[in-house]
């Protein structure tokens, strides 16, 4: 059994009497010490997917399928087993999270709250415990002592990253945890997150729209486009061979880890993912694909085997491509 595993998920947000499709039956799992890449433009349905796992959606959403934790659907539990949930068993890492910190209060008191709110322990045992979790993202105990403005920004990000694993959850979902920051130090936090997977056996979701920083991180990645998986596989071979045309563009836009140049563009392509409400017929791809064939603009593809990958593209396997 698989730690997490999304079954058919998707996600519909009402809006004005209409129904918005954000994220369109994904099925994907995550293994306990594996690192799952989830890559895509913005507006693709990546955060509202992994936000079901904490059951962050405003009111409006409207879940379906089934988000399992350990075999148990989350969407069964009552709001006390989903309160408990949070920071015991899974936890977020959020983009720019290092901004939330709060400014007038020592980084080790931050940590120690969500320690002895959840396990119920003395202030001493806290404390020591916050000390580990700083020495485990490569920071010093004694920098329990320091106030948020005293860090650099990736030193703050690793207090964050601390902050996840305090309750010592099963898994971790990193939404861009790295966006906000400089190259070099991009790399470090990279690091840091790649050996907690390892080391505590913890699963985790790493979001991006960056394939190489994906690449260089996660076993395995998953592309998504207008609220689908468009192709998933190990994660090099992702990056290396996408068989997707939008999976060649996010690779092909992002030649080394970090380079800033098309950071806002990340697929290289022109135009926009489409609004969910407004979706193209066949293929939601195709007004953007440069390999597009009339049938695509008619006909949706499913999600087929190829190898080691599953690839959602008509042309994909056959002798056109
Ligand atoms: Fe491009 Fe057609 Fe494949 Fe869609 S199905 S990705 S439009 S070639």
């Amino acid at each position: 059994m698989a730690l997490l595993e999304f079954d058919d998920v998707s996600v519909t947000y009402r809006s004005r009497g209409t129904d918005i499709p954000a994220v369109r039956g994904v099925t994907l799992s995550v293994n306990a010490g594996e690192s799952l890449g989830l890559a895509g433009e913005s507006g693709c349905g990546k955060t509202t997917l992994t936000s079901t796992v904490l059951r962050m959606q405003p009111k409006s959403a409207k879940v379906t399928g089934e988000i399992r934790l350990n075999g148990d659907n989350i969407l069964d539990m009552t709001w006390g087993q989903v309160r408990a949930l949070r920071w015991a068993d899974a936890s977020v890492v959020f983009q720019g999270a290092m901004h939330a910190l709060n400014p007038v209060q020592k980084i080790g008191d931050q940590l120690a709250e969500p320690i002895t709110l959840h396990d119920k322990v003395s202030k001493k045992d806290a404390d020591r415990r916050v000390g580990e979790l700083l020495e485990m993202v490569g920071l010093p105990a004694r920098r329990a002592q320091a106030y948020p403005h005293q860090l650099s920004g990736g030193q703050k990000q690793r207090v964050m990253i601390a902050m996840a694993l305090a309750c010592s959850p099963q898994l971790i979902i990193a939404d861009e945890p790295t966006t906000a920051l400089d190259v070099m130090v991009q790399a470090q936090v990279l690091n840091v997150l790649q050996g907690l997977v390892k080391e505590l056996n913890v699963g985790m979701v790493f979001i991006s729209h960056d394939l190489s920083v994906l690449s260089s991180t996660c076993d395995r990645i998953a592309v998504m486009y207008a609220g689908k998986i468009v192709e998933q596989g190990p994660a090099a071979d992702v990056f290396d061979h996408p068989q997707h045309p939008y999976a060649g563009a996010l690779a092909g836009a992002f030649p080394r880890i970090g380079d800033t140049r098309y950071r806002y563009s990340p697929s290289g392509l022109p135009g926009d993912p489409p609004f969910p409400g407004d979706l193209p017929s066949g293929c939601t791809f195709h007004p953007r694909c440069p390999v597009a064939v009339e049938r695509c603009s008619t006909t949706e593809p499913n999600l087929v085997k190829h190898g080691d990958h599953e690839t959602a593209c008509l042309l994909v396997g056959s002798e056109i491509v």
